[in-house]
């Protein structure tokens, strides 16, 4: 991280660095001069190698655009800032990575750390490149998000799955890397952090691409900075047994360097350092001892092909005795990320366990930089024969793993990895949520708690109010917003991607209806008992129990909801259960004169009762009831048109009447015609807010003669309260007409 903050000056993308004017933030002996030539010429000597001469000019002036635009900041360690995209830059370079990942890499914190934009590193250095860099600085910006030391996992995938360009991961990994290597100048507890941190998250990744030199590394790296103290007793007890090692060492490389060429064969002899790490790791996993782990003598063997990686096994087992059970072919059944070697293990003099590795240069070269090896950069490959090379490479890999049987390990490892089906999400807390791709907040919702989902109502996408429907993208920080009374929305159904979501709303919304029309239905019965004479609650089971029966109805609920949904005939249902059912008492004990048998209203009941959309009644208007199949029940006027030629037929009309001293809310439409002056709109909103109503909605018809039509929807207890409204707005001037408006296209 610099320490200074970036210059305040955009940089001119075509400025040479030194024509780039501004006072030095830091003084000479501040800020040690540190040369970076000798960096410099090994980096060109490495790109000399495999790059055209234009290329490696390209790469240059990356260089000296990152240069100009990182001016004046400094690493911890007080280099100049530069010197770490320049060492990440080298790193790739060693893997033969294309000029693109090159400039990307020495670009790749210009985007967090200055001024400069995505759009100017596309101007200057082509959308690859940009896109590159755009790819490094999200991962970065995730980074910083904490999460739960218990989902490694999924945080590995959520940084794969925002990658999508293999290069983009390359140049993540060569950053730690550099990062580790310069880890000495943070605080402890800090650098045990970003130990931790390399070890669950970044050598993981390394491995799975099978890029085992920096796979080890930075275990390495890592161990000494996690747990200082063990690195140091290791690597102490290492070095005091190499002396007593070194002799078994040679005594066995002698033997086989012997007997390889005396069975014809050639090959290139190693023995192998165990690193500290995978020391450490045996002791604890295996609960070996020191001695016991380091009395392991690792030797490693490369011959010209593959043939010959047999022919050199059995001159092996033919030296020293094979342990059973210990001998493993990788190059027939190749490991999830490419690996290819023969394993054994053979018992050496005094009866050590000696580990040898086979294996041809080629496959040397996959187990050393893995996916990196398939993205050599040769001078004819384009882009796009490069993309293509990689899912050549995938698309082998898969081949050699269905052979081996074992397709569905490498499937899950690779193909998932890198093509994921699956969008990752953090909580607030900073638990990572793994979502089928395309989900929205109501999902997470879901997946979090049924309690949340059904009583979700709004959410805050990184910090920024957004609509549920929003489409979650990788390492967005999701925050779900409650309200105790909220409930599922039927129109969730249209976007939920999960299937968790899906039925838990289907399961409220089927439950809720259910509930509804069933009380409904219970009112509806009763009523029609009562016409009978008789009480609903008094009725003996074996009437219910006879009409089941007789019906085929699985409860006396799924009757009611039926009821309530239109499907059945309350008379008919109460005809039937009255059947040899002796009425009780006398019909009709009337009260006050009221039409005893009406439904009372009380407002909207979800889906059980509605309001007619056209004349929306109120209370006082004289209303009338109709049940629909499927719909329930819905309240018009009296005098609503869109009923009136309902009216002849025999429909299920049902008595209903508002119920006494009923308050709330109900929406009222209006029309107003008015002269076409400047202000008339706000005028009317303003008599209509004096008369203490809510507008719900205006729309307008867009004539732009003299006079314009204005559609109100309001919120009003009863008719008295409209009439109020009807008069206010009357008075102003510019009216001309005002009536109640009834939609007759509803
Ligand atoms: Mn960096």
């Amino acid at each position: 991280m610099p320490q200074q903050p970036p210059p305040a000056a955009s940089l001119d993308p075509g400025q040479v660095p030194g024509a780039i004017d501004e006072p030095p933030l830091i003084s000479a002996d501040m800020h040690p001069p540190v040369d970076l030539a000798e960096d410099l010429e090994r980096f060109n000597a490495r790109l000399a190698t495999y790059l055209k001469p234009e290329d490696i000019a390209r790469v240059g002036a990356a260089y000296v655009f990152a240069d100009a635009a990182h001016r004046g900041q400094m690493r911890l360690s007080g280099a100049p800032y530069i010197s770490h995209p320049l060492a990440v830059a080298e790193a790739l370079a060693g893997w033969h990575l294309d000029p693109h990942a090159l400039s990307a890499a020495l670009l790749h914190d210009v985007m967090e750390d200055t001024a400069i934009t995505k759009e100017q590193i596309a101007e200057r250095f082509g959308q690859v490149t940009a896109e590159l860099v755009d790819g490094v600085s999200k991962l970065d910006r995730i980074e910083h998000q904490s999460f739960e030391e218990a989902q490694a996992e999924n945080f590995r995938k959520m940084l794969l799955a925002m990658a999508r360009d293999v290069r983009v991961i390359l140049i993540k990994l060569a950053d730690r890397l550099h990062n580790m290597k310069t880890l000495d100048v943070m605080r402890s507890e800090k650098r045990r952090r970003i130990a931790r941190e390399t070890l669950d998250i970044y050598a993981p990744i390394a491995n799975r691409l099978g890029l085992n030199a920096l796979y080890r590394e930075l275990q390495e790296l890592a161990f000494r900075h996690a747990h200082p103290l063990r690195y140091r007793v290791l690597s102490k007890a290492v070095k005091g047994a190499r002396g007593n090692r070194r002799e078994v060492v040679s005594k066995i490389l002698d033997a086989i360097r012997q007997a390889l060429p005396a069975a014809g064969i050639d090959a290139e002899v190693m023995g192998r350092e165990k690193h500290l790490y995978g020391i450490y790791r045996k002791m604890r996993e295996k609960h070996l001892s020191f001695s016991q782990v380091l009395d392991i003598y690792g030797f490693r063997i490369i011959v010209k092909d593959r043939a010959t990686c047999y022919l050199a096994l059995g001159a092996l087992h033919a030296l020293y005795q094979p342990v059973p059970g210990k001998f493993k072919d990788y190059i027939a059944i190749p490991k999830a990320n490419g690996y290819q070697s023969l394993h054994t293990t053979l018992i050496g003099p005094f009866g050590t366990p000696v580990e040898i590795q086979i294996r041809n240069a080629d496959m040397h070269h996959v187990a050393e930089s893995g996916v990196a090896s398939h993205w050599l950069y040769k001078d004819e490959s384009s882009i796009d024969q490069l993309q293509k090379k990689t899912s050549k490479w995938l698309q082998s890999l898969v081949e050699l793993q269905s052979t081996s049987g074992d397709s569905s390990e490498f499937l899950e490892h690779v193909k998932v990895d890198l093509f994921p089906s699956e969008v990752y999400v953090f909580s607030p807390r900073g638990k990572i949520f793994a979502l089928p791709r395309g989900s929205t907040p109501v999902d997470l919702a879901y997946a979090v708690h049924t309690d949340i989902g059904d009583r979700c109502v709004a959410c805050r996408i990184n910090f920024e109010t957004m609509p549920l429907r929003t489409e979650l993208r990788n390492g967005d920080r999701v925050e779900i917003i409650t309200a105790p009374n909220a409930a599922p929305n039927p129109a969730w159904l249209g976007y939920v991607k999960s299937a968790r979501a899906r039925s838990k709303i289907r399961h409220f919304l089927n439950t809720k209806q259910h509930e509804e029309s069933a009380a409904l239905g219970e009112r509806l019965l009763s009523h029609a008992l009562r016409d009978l004479g008789l009480a609903l609650a008094k009725l003996p089971a074996q009437a219910w129990d006879r009409f089941k029966r007789a019906s085929g109805a699985r409860s006396q609920k799924a009757v009611l909801a039926e009821i309530g949904l239109g499907k059945r005939l309350p008379a008919i249902v109460a005809r039937r259960l009255a059947e040899g059912v002796e009425a009780a008492a006398p019909a009709g004990v009337a009260t006050e004169g009221r039409a005893q048998h009406a439904i009372l209203i009380h407002g909207p009941e979800g889906v059980a009762v509605v309001l007619g959309n056209c004349c929306r009644p109120i209370p006082g208007d004289p209303i009338v009831g109709l049940i629909r199949k499927g719909r329930g029940l819905v309240v018009h006027t009296h005098d609503c048109p869109a009923i009136a030629k309902l009216r002849s037929e025999r429909g299920n009309w049902v008595d209903v009447e508002w119920e006494p001293g009923i308050t709330g809310m109900f929406d009222a439409s209006i029309r107003v015609i008015a002269k076409n002056v400047r202000g008339v709109l706000a005028r009317v909103a303003a008599g209509i807010a004096e008369a203490d109503s809510n507008i719900v909605n205006i729309s307008m018809d867009d004539d732009s003669g003299e006079a314009t039509t204005l559609f109100f929807t309001l919120q009003v207890t009863d008719r008295v309260h409209l009439a109020r409204i009807l008069r206010a707005v009357r008075r102003i001037p510019e009216v001309v007409r005002i009536t109640r408006y009834v939609d007759t296209k509803h």
